[in-house]
Protein backbone atom coordinates (compact mmCIF):
# COMPACT_ATOMS: atom_id res chain seq x y z
CA UNK A 1 0.00 0.00 0.00
CA UNK A 2 1.64 3.64 -1.08
CA UNK A 3 0.11 6.22 1.07
CA UNK A 4 0.15 8.98 -1.95
CA UNK A 5 -2.70 7.55 -4.51
CA UNK A 6 -1.53 8.55 -7.92
CA UNK A 7 -4.76 9.60 -9.57
CA UNK A 8 -4.68 10.97 -13.58
CA UNK A 9 -7.82 12.36 -15.97
CA UNK A 10 -7.57 12.10 -19.32
CA UNK A 11 -9.99 10.86 -22.41
CA UNK A 12 -7.98 7.40 -23.45
CA UNK A 13 -6.52 6.27 -20.38
CA UNK A 14 -7.39 2.69 -19.93
CA UNK A 15 -5.31 2.10 -22.91
CA UNK A 16 -2.42 3.05 -20.46
CA UNK A 17 -3.56 0.85 -18.15
CA UNK A 18 -0.12 -1.83 -18.78
CA UNK A 19 2.02 1.18 -18.51
CA UNK A 20 0.44 1.65 -15.20
CA UNK A 21 1.11 -2.06 -14.30
CA UNK A 22 4.79 -1.89 -14.92
CA UNK A 23 4.83 1.24 -13.03
CA UNK A 24 3.94 -0.80 -9.88
CA UNK A 25 6.72 -3.08 -10.16
CA UNK A 26 4.27 -5.98 -11.34
CA UNK A 27 4.01 -7.99 -14.24
CA UNK A 28 0.68 -9.74 -13.77
CA UNK A 29 -2.66 -8.06 -13.51
CA UNK A 30 -5.92 -9.96 -12.64
CA UNK A 31 -8.72 -7.77 -14.31
CA UNK A 32 -11.76 -7.12 -12.42
CA UNK A 33 -15.60 -6.55 -13.90
CA UNK A 34 -18.89 -7.38 -13.23
CA UNK A 35 -20.55 -9.93 -15.34
CA UNK A 36 -22.18 -6.70 -17.32
CA UNK A 37 -19.11 -4.99 -18.25
CA UNK A 38 -16.58 -8.30 -19.35
CA UNK A 39 -16.65 -7.06 -22.31
CA UNK A 40 -14.82 -3.99 -21.27
CA UNK A 41 -12.58 -6.23 -19.47
CA UNK A 42 -11.43 -8.01 -22.25
CA UNK A 43 -10.79 -5.26 -24.36
CA UNK A 44 -8.58 -4.01 -21.37
CA UNK A 45 -6.77 -7.44 -21.20
CA UNK A 46 -5.99 -7.35 -25.14
CA UNK A 47 -4.44 -3.41 -23.72
CA UNK A 48 -2.62 -4.85 -21.08
CA UNK A 49 -1.59 -8.02 -23.22
CA UNK A 50 1.78 -9.43 -21.67
CA UNK A 51 0.53 -8.25 -18.39
CA UNK A 52 -2.67 -9.85 -18.10
CA UNK A 53 -3.00 -12.45 -15.79
CA UNK A 54 -6.13 -13.37 -16.04
CA UNK A 55 -10.07 -12.26 -15.63
CA UNK A 56 -12.81 -12.36 -13.48
CA UNK A 57 -16.25 -10.91 -13.64
CA UNK A 58 -17.90 -12.14 -11.42
CA UNK A 59 -17.94 -8.38 -9.52
CA UNK A 60 -21.28 -7.69 -7.04
CA UNK A 61 -23.15 -4.99 -5.38
CA UNK A 62 -22.45 -4.73 -2.13
CA UNK A 63 -19.00 -7.25 -1.97
CA UNK A 64 -20.63 -10.41 -1.25
CA UNK A 65 -17.46 -12.54 0.60
CA UNK A 66 -18.22 -15.40 -1.45
CA UNK A 67 -17.31 -13.79 -4.82
CA UNK A 68 -14.19 -11.75 -3.23
CA UNK A 69 -12.75 -15.56 -2.18
CA UNK A 70 -13.58 -17.04 -5.38
CA UNK A 71 -12.02 -13.97 -7.11
CA UNK A 72 -9.02 -14.51 -4.39
CA UNK A 73 -8.97 -18.44 -5.50
CA UNK A 74 -8.73 -17.05 -9.66
CA UNK A 75 -5.76 -14.84 -8.57
CA UNK A 76 -3.79 -17.42 -6.82
CA UNK A 77 -4.68 -19.73 -9.44
CA UNK A 78 -3.11 -17.23 -12.48
CA UNK A 79 -0.09 -16.04 -10.12
CA UNK A 80 -1.30 -12.64 -10.02
CA UNK A 81 0.33 -9.61 -8.63
CA UNK A 82 -1.51 -6.63 -9.02
CA UNK A 83 -5.41 -6.08 -9.75
CA UNK A 84 -7.03 -3.63 -12.28
CA UNK A 85 -10.72 -2.75 -11.66
CA UNK A 86 -12.43 -1.28 -14.17
CA UNK A 87 -15.95 -0.48 -13.01
CA UNK A 88 -18.47 1.25 -10.60
CA UNK A 89 -18.01 1.08 -7.13
CA UNK A 90 -19.11 -2.74 -7.44
CA UNK A 91 -16.39 -3.95 -9.04
CA UNK A 92 -13.59 -1.46 -7.27
CA UNK A 93 -15.16 -2.83 -4.36
CA UNK A 94 -14.21 -6.19 -4.90
CA UNK A 95 -10.35 -5.16 -5.62
CA UNK A 96 -10.52 -3.44 -2.57
CA UNK A 97 -11.93 -6.49 -0.58
CA UNK A 98 -8.86 -8.65 -2.04
CA UNK A 99 -6.31 -5.83 -1.42
CA UNK A 100 -7.61 -6.32 2.41
CA UNK A 101 -6.49 -9.65 2.42
CA UNK A 102 -4.06 -10.12 0.20
CA UNK A 103 -1.85 -6.47 -0.02
CA UNK A 104 -1.99 -6.77 -3.69
CA UNK A 105 -1.71 -3.40 -5.17
CA UNK A 106 -4.61 -1.98 -7.19
CA UNK A 107 -5.13 0.12 -10.44
CA UNK A 108 -8.67 1.33 -10.47
CA UNK A 109 -10.71 2.19 -13.87
CA UNK A 110 -13.69 3.84 -12.72
CA UNK A 111 -16.69 4.09 -15.16
CA UNK A 112 -19.30 5.18 -12.27
CA UNK A 113 -19.22 9.16 -9.98
CA UNK A 114 -19.48 6.72 -6.91
CA UNK A 115 -16.37 7.51 -5.58
CA UNK A 116 -15.27 4.50 -4.09
CA UNK A 117 -11.75 4.34 -5.53
CA UNK A 118 -10.69 7.39 -3.88
CA UNK A 119 -11.65 6.26 -0.28
CA UNK A 120 -9.96 3.70 2.39
CA UNK A 121 -13.01 2.38 3.21
CA UNK A 122 -14.84 -1.13 2.45
CA UNK A 123 -18.29 -2.31 2.60
CA UNK A 124 -18.79 -5.95 2.06
CA UNK A 125 -21.91 -7.91 2.47
CA UNK A 126 -21.57 -11.40 4.95
CA UNK A 127 -24.67 -13.91 5.46
CA UNK A 128 -26.78 -11.05 4.26
CA UNK A 129 -25.02 -8.38 6.70
CA UNK A 130 -23.16 -5.40 5.01
CA UNK A 131 -20.29 -4.19 7.23
CA UNK A 132 -17.82 -1.22 6.82
CA UNK A 133 -14.21 -0.95 7.76
CA UNK A 134 -11.80 1.84 6.75
CA UNK A 135 -8.26 0.61 6.49
CA UNK A 136 -5.25 2.09 4.31
CA UNK A 137 -4.53 -0.75 2.85
CA UNK A 138 -7.53 -1.03 0.86
CA UNK A 139 -7.51 2.37 -1.22
CA UNK A 140 -5.62 2.10 -4.66
CA UNK A 141 -2.49 2.70 -5.64
CA UNK A 142 -3.46 3.93 -8.95
CA UNK A 143 -6.79 5.86 -10.18
CA UNK A 144 -7.28 6.32 -13.85
CA UNK A 145 -10.17 8.66 -14.98
CA UNK A 146 -10.79 7.89 -18.69
CA UNK A 147 -13.83 10.31 -19.80
CA UNK A 148 -14.42 7.78 -22.46
CA UNK A 149 -15.89 5.18 -19.84
CA UNK A 150 -18.33 7.72 -18.23
CA UNK A 151 -19.60 8.43 -21.48
CA UNK A 152 -21.40 5.13 -22.07
CA UNK A 153 -23.37 5.62 -18.44
CA UNK A 154 -27.47 6.21 -19.64
CA UNK A 155 -28.53 9.75 -18.74
CA UNK A 156 -30.17 8.26 -15.80
CA UNK A 157 -27.27 6.44 -13.96
CA UNK A 158 -25.05 9.83 -14.96
CA UNK A 159 -27.44 11.92 -12.47
CA UNK A 160 -28.06 9.24 -9.70
CA UNK A 161 -24.55 8.16 -9.65
CA UNK A 162 -23.48 11.91 -9.39
CA UNK A 163 -26.01 12.57 -6.47
CA UNK A 164 -24.37 9.87 -4.73
CA UNK A 165 -20.88 11.33 -5.27
CA UNK A 166 -22.39 14.94 -3.92
CA UNK A 167 -24.09 13.27 -1.03
CA UNK A 168 -20.73 12.55 0.27
CA UNK A 169 -19.83 16.14 0.06
CA UNK A 170 -22.79 17.42 1.96
CA UNK A 171 -22.39 15.58 4.11
CA UNK A 172 -18.69 16.01 4.81
CA UNK A 173 -20.04 19.45 5.03
CA UNK A 174 -21.43 19.12 8.82
CA UNK A 175 -19.47 16.27 10.02
CA UNK A 176 -18.41 15.54 13.27
CA UNK A 177 -14.46 15.76 12.15
CA UNK A 178 -14.82 18.64 9.53
CA UNK A 179 -12.07 21.14 9.08
CA UNK A 180 -10.91 23.81 6.30
CA UNK A 181 -9.53 21.09 3.77
CA UNK A 182 -12.81 19.15 3.82
CA UNK A 183 -14.62 22.28 3.58
CA UNK A 184 -12.81 23.17 0.53
CA UNK A 185 -12.57 19.24 -0.64
CA UNK A 186 -16.67 19.15 -0.44
CA UNK A 187 -17.28 22.24 -2.26
CA UNK A 188 -14.54 21.53 -4.98
CA UNK A 189 -16.42 18.15 -6.02
CA UNK A 190 -19.93 19.81 -5.34
CA UNK A 191 -19.10 22.75 -7.68
CA UNK A 192 -17.42 20.23 -10.56
CA UNK A 193 -20.69 18.42 -10.46
CA UNK A 194 -23.33 21.89 -10.76
CA UNK A 195 -20.68 23.15 -13.46
CA UNK A 196 -20.21 19.75 -15.33
CA UNK A 197 -23.78 17.68 -14.96
CA UNK A 198 -26.09 19.21 -17.17
CA UNK A 199 -23.82 19.54 -19.99
CA UNK A 200 -23.23 15.71 -19.80
CA UNK A 201 -27.07 15.29 -19.42
CA UNK A 202 -27.43 17.06 -22.66
CA UNK A 203 -24.36 15.86 -24.32
CA UNK A 204 -23.15 12.24 -23.21
CA UNK A 205 -20.54 12.41 -25.33
CA UNK A 206 -18.91 15.69 -24.15
CA UNK A 207 -15.23 14.59 -23.11
CA UNK A 208 -14.52 17.77 -21.67
CA UNK A 209 -17.78 18.05 -19.20
CA UNK A 210 -17.30 14.44 -18.50
CA UNK A 211 -14.32 14.56 -16.98
CA UNK A 212 -15.48 17.78 -14.81
CA UNK A 213 -17.77 15.41 -13.44
CA UNK A 214 -15.15 12.83 -12.54
CA UNK A 215 -12.88 15.48 -11.15
CA UNK A 216 -15.93 16.54 -8.96
CA UNK A 217 -16.30 12.61 -7.76
CA UNK A 218 -12.62 11.92 -6.96
CA UNK A 219 -13.24 15.13 -4.60
CA UNK A 220 -16.60 13.85 -3.36
CA UNK A 221 -14.65 10.38 -2.52
CA UNK A 222 -11.75 11.57 -0.90
CA UNK A 223 -13.49 13.93 1.37
CA UNK A 224 -15.58 10.90 2.03
CA UNK A 225 -12.43 9.16 2.91
CA UNK A 226 -11.24 12.11 5.41
CA UNK A 227 -14.77 12.31 7.39
CA UNK A 228 -17.07 10.58 9.02
CA UNK A 229 -20.60 9.93 7.64
CA UNK A 230 -23.94 11.02 9.68
CA UNK A 231 -27.70 10.54 8.92
CA UNK A 232 -27.67 10.71 5.34
CA UNK A 233 -25.46 7.45 4.96
CA UNK A 234 -27.08 6.22 7.41
CA UNK A 235 -30.51 6.19 6.23
CA UNK A 236 -29.22 5.20 2.75
CA UNK A 237 -27.08 1.81 4.75
CA UNK A 238 -30.61 0.89 6.28
CA UNK A 239 -32.74 1.28 3.28
CA UNK A 240 -30.04 -0.53 1.00
CA UNK A 241 -29.19 -3.16 3.83
CA UNK A 242 -32.75 -4.04 4.69
CA UNK A 243 -34.64 -3.67 1.62
CA UNK A 244 -31.91 -4.05 -1.30
CA UNK A 245 -33.11 -0.32 -2.66
CA UNK A 246 -30.62 0.65 -5.36
CA UNK A 247 -27.47 2.40 -4.12
CA UNK A 248 -26.81 5.70 -6.00
CA UNK A 249 -31.04 6.25 -6.73
CA UNK A 250 -31.69 5.72 -3.24
CA UNK A 251 -28.99 8.65 -1.89
CA UNK A 252 -30.82 10.49 -5.10
CA UNK A 253 -33.39 10.45 -3.16
CA UNK A 254 -32.72 10.71 0.57
CA UNK A 255 -30.42 13.40 0.44
CA UNK A 256 -32.62 16.82 0.33
CA UNK A 257 -34.62 15.22 3.26
CA UNK A 258 -31.63 14.24 5.25
CA UNK A 259 -30.33 17.80 4.70
CA UNK A 260 -33.52 19.41 5.80
CA UNK A 261 -33.71 16.91 8.78
CA UNK A 262 -30.46 18.66 9.87
CA UNK A 263 -30.71 22.36 9.01
CA UNK A 264 -31.51 23.36 12.27
CA UNK A 265 -28.40 22.33 13.77
CA UNK A 266 -26.16 22.93 10.23
CA UNK A 267 -27.52 26.08 9.04
CA UNK A 268 -24.10 27.71 8.61
CA UNK A 269 -22.20 24.47 7.15
CA UNK A 270 -24.83 24.10 4.98
CA UNK A 271 -25.36 27.65 3.67
CA UNK A 272 -22.76 27.21 1.14
CA UNK A 273 -24.37 24.27 -0.91
CA UNK A 274 -27.57 27.02 -1.36
CA UNK A 275 -24.82 29.59 -2.36
CA UNK A 276 -23.75 27.16 -4.84
CA UNK A 277 -26.81 25.78 -6.45
CA UNK A 278 -28.87 28.69 -5.83
CA UNK A 279 -32.42 30.19 -3.14
CA UNK A 280 -31.75 30.16 0.50
CA UNK A 281 -32.68 26.99 1.46
CA UNK A 282 -30.03 24.47 1.07
CA UNK A 283 -32.36 21.13 0.88
CA UNK A 284 -34.81 22.86 -1.61
CA UNK A 285 -32.10 23.60 -3.84
CA UNK A 286 -30.87 20.25 -3.98
CA UNK A 287 -34.41 19.05 -4.14
CA UNK A 288 -35.18 21.35 -7.22
CA UNK A 289 -31.46 20.09 -8.51
CA UNK A 290 -32.62 16.47 -8.41
CA UNK A 291 -35.80 17.79 -10.35
CA UNK A 292 -34.54 19.79 -13.08
CA UNK A 293 -32.21 16.46 -13.68
CA UNK A 294 -35.08 14.24 -13.68
CA UNK A 295 -33.59 12.08 -10.82
CA UNK A 296 -36.34 9.90 -8.98
CA UNK A 297 -37.23 12.05 -5.84
CA UNK A 298 -39.57 9.23 -4.44
CA UNK A 299 -38.99 5.74 -2.52
CA UNK A 300 -41.88 4.28 -3.38
CA UNK A 301 -40.46 4.91 -6.99
CA UNK A 302 -37.73 2.82 -5.93
CA UNK A 303 -39.84 -0.15 -4.81
CA UNK A 304 -40.50 0.46 -1.06
CA UNK A 305 -43.39 -0.44 0.64
CA UNK A 306 -45.41 2.04 2.51
CA UNK A 307 -45.06 -0.34 5.87
CA UNK A 308 -41.50 -1.03 5.39
CA UNK A 309 -41.74 2.96 6.45
CA UNK A 310 -41.88 1.99 10.71
CA UNK A 311 -39.03 -0.50 10.85
CA UNK A 312 -36.39 1.61 8.66
CA UNK A 313 -37.27 4.67 11.11
CA UNK A 314 -37.12 1.83 13.89
CA UNK A 315 -33.97 0.61 12.70
CA UNK A 316 -32.13 3.99 11.74
CA UNK A 317 -32.57 5.44 15.16
CA UNK A 318 -31.84 2.34 16.85
CA UNK A 319 -28.33 2.02 16.23
CA UNK A 320 -27.25 5.99 14.66
CA UNK A 321 -24.30 7.43 13.43
CA UNK A 322 -22.73 10.73 14.70
CA UNK A 323 -25.11 13.52 13.33
CA UNK A 324 -25.28 16.87 14.03
CA UNK A 325 -29.14 16.75 15.49
CA UNK A 326 -30.06 13.84 17.78
CA UNK A 327 -31.59 11.51 15.54
CA UNK A 328 -34.95 10.47 16.81
CA UNK A 329 -37.32 7.83 15.49
CA UNK A 330 -40.27 10.17 15.17
CA UNK A 331 -39.04 12.66 12.97
CA UNK A 332 -36.69 10.16 11.16
CA UNK A 333 -40.45 8.00 10.37
CA UNK A 334 -41.83 11.86 9.45
CA UNK A 335 -38.75 12.12 6.85
CA UNK A 336 -38.98 8.84 5.43
CA UNK A 337 -42.65 8.93 4.64
CA UNK A 338 -41.98 12.53 2.97
CA UNK A 339 -39.22 10.93 1.42
CA UNK A 340 -41.55 7.78 0.14
CA UNK A 341 -44.20 9.92 -1.13
CA UNK A 342 -41.85 12.00 -3.34
CA UNK A 343 -42.88 14.90 -1.46
CA UNK A 344 -40.62 18.02 -0.58
CA UNK A 345 -38.08 18.10 1.78
CA UNK A 346 -39.18 19.98 5.43
CA UNK A 347 -37.14 19.91 8.26
P1 LIG B 1 -22.22 -0.47 -9.60
O1 LIG B 1 -20.75 -0.57 -9.60
O2 LIG B 1 -22.97 -1.52 -8.84
O3 LIG B 1 -22.74 -0.46 -11.10
C1 LIG B 1 -24.12 -0.64 -11.39
C2 LIG B 1 -24.27 -1.31 -12.75
O4 LIG B 1 -23.91 -0.39 -13.77
C3 LIG B 1 -23.37 -2.53 -12.93
O5 LIG B 1 -24.06 -3.53 -13.64
C4 LIG B 1 -22.23 -1.98 -13.75
O6 LIG B 1 -21.58 -2.97 -14.51
C5 LIG B 1 -22.94 -0.94 -14.63
N1 LIG B 1 -22.07 0.14 -15.09
C6 LIG B 1 -21.05 0.72 -14.41
N2 LIG B 1 -20.48 1.67 -15.15
C7 LIG B 1 -21.14 1.71 -16.34
C8 LIG B 1 -21.00 2.49 -17.52
N3 LIG B 1 -20.06 3.44 -17.64
N4 LIG B 1 -21.84 2.25 -18.54
C9 LIG B 1 -22.79 1.31 -18.44
N5 LIG B 1 -22.98 0.54 -17.34
C10 LIG B 1 -22.16 0.73 -16.30
O7 LIG B 1 -22.75 0.95 -9.08
P2 LIG B 1 -22.06 2.13 -8.27
O8 LIG B 1 -23.18 3.02 -7.90
O9 LIG B 1 -20.90 2.67 -9.00
O10 LIG B 1 -21.48 1.44 -6.98
C11 LIG B 1 -22.30 1.06 -5.90
C12 LIG B 1 -21.47 0.26 -4.90
O11 LIG B 1 -20.30 0.99 -4.54
C13 LIG B 1 -22.24 0.00 -3.61
O12 LIG B 1 -21.97 -1.33 -3.19
C14 LIG B 1 -21.64 0.99 -2.64
O13 LIG B 1 -21.74 0.59 -1.31
C15 LIG B 1 -20.21 1.07 -3.13
N6 LIG B 1 -19.54 2.34 -2.77
C16 LIG B 1 -18.48 2.25 -1.92
C17 LIG B 1 -17.81 3.40 -1.55
C18 LIG B 1 -16.62 3.28 -0.63
O14 LIG B 1 -15.95 4.26 -0.39
N7 LIG B 1 -16.34 2.11 -0.12
C19 LIG B 1 -18.20 4.66 -2.05
C20 LIG B 1 -19.28 4.71 -2.93
C21 LIG B 1 -19.95 3.54 -3.29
Amino acid sequence: MTTEQRVRFGAGLRHEAGDEVERLGCARALILSTPHQAELAMDLAADIGAHCAGLFTGAAMHTPVEVTQAAMAHAQETEADCLVSVGGGSTIGLGKAIALRTDLPQVAIPTTYAGSEATPILGQTENGAKTTLTDPRVRPETVLYDAELVATLPAAMTVTSALNAMAHAVEALYARDRDEDTDALAMEGLRAFVDGLAAVVETPGDLAARETTQRGAWACGAVLGRSSMALHHKLCHTLGGMLGLPHAETHAVVLPHAVAYNMGAAARELAPVAELLGGDDPARALWDFAGSLDAPRSLRGLGMEEGDIDRCAAAAAANPYWNPRPVEEDAIRALLARAWAGEAPAG
